[in-house]
């Protein structure tokens, strides 16, 4: 996937997309392959808002139950079975530890109903059926659970990604079936003829050059963003948009092998604690965001939060100096009951503006590749386009063929064998590039130093960087360490000039 600017300028586009996260990546593969000449432009660097801040779990959303909202769980079940057999490397399924204790604000009988039903509504989807734990179970849980009022558990499955490098995936499969896209491209304002939308501006901010990206149709996918676009283009009124903002923690690695769905012992809200490449990631705050440029500055309050909620739960309790990293994202959530927070609506809809301007609002990563099938759609009606949508079984960039476990177990000890690499580093490589593992090492074995790790606890490698940059269009020093590898969001002390 090569930045190529001037591309942006060849002839017209059936279709410009704002916004290079999960929203605007899904539309712009869902196209694609529909054979659309399509165009997508990205401010920051892709996946750098909302899509690498999530509690990276591709789930039906239990605690949606709740508030009954089954048919957003089911679709949302269905999706994850997708994407475990679309992109086996970037998404894996996940057990979670439900623990019961007295007195909490969901009774034991009501989890297990949803979780029956949780069961059902996956179908033929269901990665494992979830079944009861005696309390001796709940407490083998390492590391130690709380054993006071504990009154047994439940085991379930969902799904475990890496957000960013899912997001990357998706825009290079959509750029391998020709669609252009950039990072570092912000739309700046429209073109626009007789009130109709027939193109976007545009403006390279690595060199301040001004384009004119010319189009039939333009996709907003800014995300929590969305609002700020359609005022570009001409739109007044109320926001559509009431964005939340959620906190996670990053700890060091506890032992946990399992997640946790546990109630905050503040509120009763849902928050889990989930294993996430080698550390423990605690999540997440739930609060109507404050409009402003420190809107995603994570507050003391709400690391002392989360912190409360785990060291509840947990023997061996969690100091803040202990406390490895934190981000923080927005919600783009659909403006509901007002004073709510939890009660926004999580589902999805499409916004049709006078000028042609298409909006996405809401939804969830989840189901990233259903609402990119329903804006696509409503887009081809809009353009008199016949086709069909064909990413339903479309296998990602790196997707092996073979069986994910055999892949690999297989392909690890052929690089521990063939590569001055450890088996942690080979296995670490296996994941991250799948298939395409080979020839990211071909690359590395161009970098003076490239098999030597980025940082002695961790197992990237510094000649990943070179694949980065050549093929995942990392170009400043937070694309390669927050986005394309993570570190950077644990030892902040890597965010310097990449090696390779
Ligand atoms: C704390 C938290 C936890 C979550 N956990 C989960 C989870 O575990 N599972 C799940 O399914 N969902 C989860 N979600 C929801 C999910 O992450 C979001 O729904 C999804 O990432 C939104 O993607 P998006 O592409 O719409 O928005 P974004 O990822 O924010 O992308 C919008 C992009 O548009 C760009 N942009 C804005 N304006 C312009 C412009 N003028 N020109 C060019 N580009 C522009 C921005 O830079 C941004 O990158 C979570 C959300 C949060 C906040």
């Amino acid at each position: 996937m090569k930045r190529r600017i001037e591309a942006f300028t060849e002839g017209s586009f059936d279709l410009c997309i704002i916004g290079g996260g999960i929203t605007g990546a899904g539309a712009a593969l869902d196209a694609a392959t529909r054979g659309w000449r399509v165009a997508l432009i990205e401010r920051g660097d892709f996946a750098s808002g909302t899509s690498s801040a999530s509690s990276k779990l591709i789930h039906g959303g239990l605690r949606y139950l709740e508030y009954g909202h089954l048919r957003l769980v089911h679709e949302a079940l269905i999706e994850r079975g997708r994407l475990l057999r679309n992109a086996p490397h970037l998404v894996q399924p996940l057990p979670f530890v439900l623990p019961f204790y007295q007195g909490q604000r969901v009774a034991p009988w009501k989890w297990r109903l949803g979780l029956t039903l949780y069961d059902l509504l996956a179908g033929r989807e269901n990665i494992a059926r979830s079944r009861r734990l005696s309390i001796r179970r709940v407490q083998s849980v390492a590391p130690p659970i709380r054993s006071h009022d504990l009154r047994g558990g439940a085991l379930f499955y969902d799904a475990l990604m890496d957000d960013a490098r899912l997001c990357l995936a998706v825009l290079r499969t959509a750029s391998r079936h020709g669609a252009i896209v950039a990072n570092y491209v912000e739309a700046v304002g429209f073109e626009k003829h007789q009130g109709t939308i027939i193109g976007v501006w545009a403006e390279d901010r690595l060199t301040g050059q001004r384009i004119l990206i010319r189009c039939r149709a333009v996709l907003n996918a800014a995300g929590p963003g969305v609002d700020a676009v359609c005022r570009l283009a001409g739109e007044v009124g109320e926001p559509r948009l009431q964005p939340t903002k959620g906190v996670h923690l990053i700890a060091p690695a506890r032992g946990h092998r399992a997640a946790c769905l546990l109630l905050h012992p503040r509120d009763g809200r849902v928050f889990f604690v989930i294993p996430w490449y080698g550390k423990t990631l605690i999540g997440t705050t739930d609060t109507f965001a404050e409009p402003g440029p420190a809107v995603l500055q994570v507050l003391p309050d709400e690391v002392a939060y989360l912190l409360e909620g785990y060291n509840a739960y947990f023997e061996e309790t969690l100091r803040s100096d202990e406390v490895m990293g934190t981000f923080a994202g927005l919600r783009p959530l659909i403006r509901a009951r007002p004073g709510e927070p939890s009660s926004l609506s999580r589902e999805f809809c499409i916004h049709e503006a006078a000028g042609g301007l298409v909006t996405a609002l809401g939804g969830k990563y989840t189901t990233f590749r259903a609402i990119a099938e329903a804006i696509v759609d409503r887009l081809a009606a809009i353009l008199g386009e016949s086709g069909h949508c064909r990413t339903v079984g479309l296998r990602l960039v790196g997707a092996p063929k073979a069986p994910w476990a055999e892949f690999l177990a297989e392909k690890t000890a052929a690089i521990a064998k063939g590569f001055p690499v450890d088996t942690d580093s080979a296995a670490h490589l296996v994941r991250r590039y799948g298939e395409e593992v080979d020839a990211v090492l071909a690359k590395m074995c161009d970098v003076p130093d490239g098999f030597a790790r980025v940082h002695p606890e961790e197992p990237d490698l510094i000649g990943e960087q070179r694949w980065q940059r050549d093929e995942e269009m990392a170009i400043q020093p937070a694309d390669f360490f927050l986005r394309r590898s993570r570190i950077g969001m644990w030892r902040r002390d890597v965010l310097s000039e990449p090696e390779a």
